[in-house]
């Protein structure tokens, strides 16, 4: 069970769990699961709460993701709380707007961030419960560039390919993001389980 609301987190997590020798539903499949209200603590307590709600409301092996946008300009924010940053009911769109103002005066060299992800497992057959974590370091850029992805993707540009997250084509960012790297360590430890 992919155990988000963000179709196109659950879109990224399908392709990347690809070759696991699992069927991968999602909410869809079970209407009526509801998640639990994001806290503010950290982002892997966060995946944990989603993926336990997830696993005791349908029992099977869930996974959630927890992740987050880190700018050093800005205290190394809005981190855990990226998805409510700028206030409520903001659309992707307008909190990229939000934070390209915060960060107007901002030089290039002071405009380091990160993504930063945690995928949780709970498998309530084994009573299992785990964490991984995947960060990918890059710099805010001071306007939106690109059309694809979600979330912050136009503002993070990645050094290593010259382009934006929001220039990349799935697989592309697929091979390189936070979520990547979590899911990868997911992966392994999914298949080396019995
Ligand atoms: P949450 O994990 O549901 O708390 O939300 C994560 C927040 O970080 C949302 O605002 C997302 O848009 C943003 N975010 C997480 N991962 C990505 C990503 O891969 N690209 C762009 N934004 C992301």
């Amino acid at each position: 069970m992919l155990a988000t609301a963000n179709r196109a987190k659950a879109r990224e997590m399908a392709a990347l769990l690809e070759g696991t020798p699992f069927r991968i539903l999602n909410l869809a499949d079970f209407p009526g699961v509801t998640m639990p209200p994001e806290g503010e603590s950290s982002y892997a307590e966060n995946a944990l709460a989603k993926a336990r709600a997830v696993a005791s409301a349908t029992g099977e092996l869930s996974l959630a993701d927890d992740s987050g946008i880190e700018v050093d300009a800005l205290g190394g924010g809005p981190g855990v709380l990226s998805a409510r940053y700028g206030g409520p009911g903001l659309s992707d769109p307008q909190r990229c707007e939000v934070m390209l103002r915060e960060m107007a005066a901002v030089p290039r060299e002071r405009r380091t961030a990160r993504f930063r992800c945690l995928i949780a497992i709970v498998c309530p057959r084994r009573r299992r419960e785990i964490t991984f974590e995947g960060v990918v370091e890059g710099i805010l850029l001071d306007a939106p560039r690109g059309d694809g992805g979600f979330g912050y993707d136009p503002l993070f540009f990645y050094p290593p390919l010259g382009r934006g997250f929001a220039e990349l084509v799935a697989d592309e960012k697929n091979r390189v993001s936070h979520r990547a790297q979590a899911c990868q360590q997911a992966r392994a430890w999914l298949l080396s389980e019995p």
